[in-house]
């Protein structure tokens, strides 16, 4: 059976190619941004399971205004800040069981590409360069996103980020950007500057993993601007389109109705799980108990029903009996739009052999 997302056959030939938008390393991993590694690594181990090669790309957006902005208040230098929350993000993937990936590019390493990356879009006659900045046209952008110019508008403005004085429509994204006093800088034929976020992304995927991608992944709520902006460039510098051949927008998590944000105090952080003893297995299955694409709430007492599950689940991948066809169905329910759900309860009730391997599959075992 084929791999489908949204109900559609993605076919891999060769090689996947999976890139994931990875953390902006100022604070500590919420439930939310562990949700979306956590799926991109199911998505990873079944695909290898089946005996594809997997390339995962999970960048690091260590030069960015949120990130600049809580060095400055916090004091500290960005690169220090960087290293600091990048070990403790690793640290919680790797108790969360979610593979190393195959490629961990940090933004600061990959600015001569964003530099090319700009160079392209200039001769392709989608940006333009004003006082030192690079910046992107962003109205087809919105266009080929399907949505009309005001719910753009709404949506850029909700992403946030510095004012963009001299763009020549407030649709426009930077590329490269002139650095603001105290900010780092590199050289450009714009003269010193950083590059935009959207850029990034798009400079380290297509130098890691080439022009086109197999499964890009991200929260949903990157859908727009940043995975549209970005796909835009890779597909105006390279001429290969699509960028994605599909995408993986992993569903917001939520406490109380509200999406989790340092603003409103309402995270729900990993590393204060696992402080807790919550077992990490129990908090990686109820992430991914659940379609992926969809929303939802986060409850402690659901993370109780996890482990509850999850010792269940344990019992019974200890029983002899086993079901040889169980495994097969199982791959094929997760194969089919990663329908977790389903293929666990195909293996609970199959037990034994099956159950532990569709567990260990998943990572839960
Ligand atoms: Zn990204």
């Amino acid at each position: 059976m084929t791999l489908r997302l949204h109900g559609r056959p993605v076919p891999i030939i060769g090689t996947a190619r999976i890139y994931v938008c990875g953390i902006t390393p100022y604070g500590t991993t919420h439930l939310g941004h562990a949700a979306t590694f956590v799926w991109i690594d199911v998505l990873a181990r079944l695909l290898r399971h089946t005996g594809v090669e997997v390339e995962v790309c999970r960048n690091i957006t260590d030069v960015d205004d949120d990130m600049l902005e809580h060095a400055r208040r916090q004091h500290d230098d960005w690169r220090m800040l960087a290293a600091r929350q990048t070990y403790r993000f690793e640290d919680d993937m790797r108790q969360l069981r979610v593979g190393t990936p195959t490629f961990e590019p940090q933004a600061h390493v990959y600015v001569d590409e964003v530099v090319a990356l700009a160079q392209a879009l200039l001769a392709a006659g989608v940006a333009y360069d004003r006082n030192g900045s690079v910046y992107q046209r962003g109205a087809a952008v919105a266009e080929r996103a399907g949505l009309d110019r005001d719910a753009a508008l709404a949506l850029i403005a909700a992403q946030g980020g510095r004012a963009e004085d001299l763009r020549d429509d407030p649709l426009d994204a930077p590329v490269w950007q002139r650095s603001a006093e105290g900010e780092p800088s590199w050289p450009s034929p714009w003269g010193a500057g950083r590059p935009g976020w959207h850029s990034e992304c798009a400079a380290m995927a297509l130098a890691t993993l080439g022009p086109g991608i197999d499964v890009h992944g991200g929260g949903a709520d990157l859908a727009f601007p940043h995975h549209a902006f970005e796909s835009a460039q890779a597909e105006d510098a390279t001429g290969v389109r699509p960028f994605a051949r599909s995408w993986l927008h992993v569903g917001t998590v939520t406490v109380g109705g509200e999406k989790m944000a340092k603003s409103t105090g309402n995270l729900v952080l990993v590393h204060e799980l696992l402080d807790d003893a919550w077992p990490p297995g129990a908090i990686r299955l109820l992430l991914i108990d659940r379609p992926w694409a969809s929303s939802w709430d986060y409850r402690e007492e659901d993370l109780a029903s996890a482990a509850e599950r999850l010792d269940r689940l344990w019992s019974r991948a200890g029983t002899p009996a086993t079901d040889p066809a169980g495994e097969q169905a199982a791959v094929d329910a997760l194969l089919d739009d990663l329908d977790v759900r389903r293929a666990l309860d195909i293996a609970e009730e199959a037990g034994g052999h099956t159950l532990r391997s569709v567990g260990g599959l998943l990572g839960l075992f």
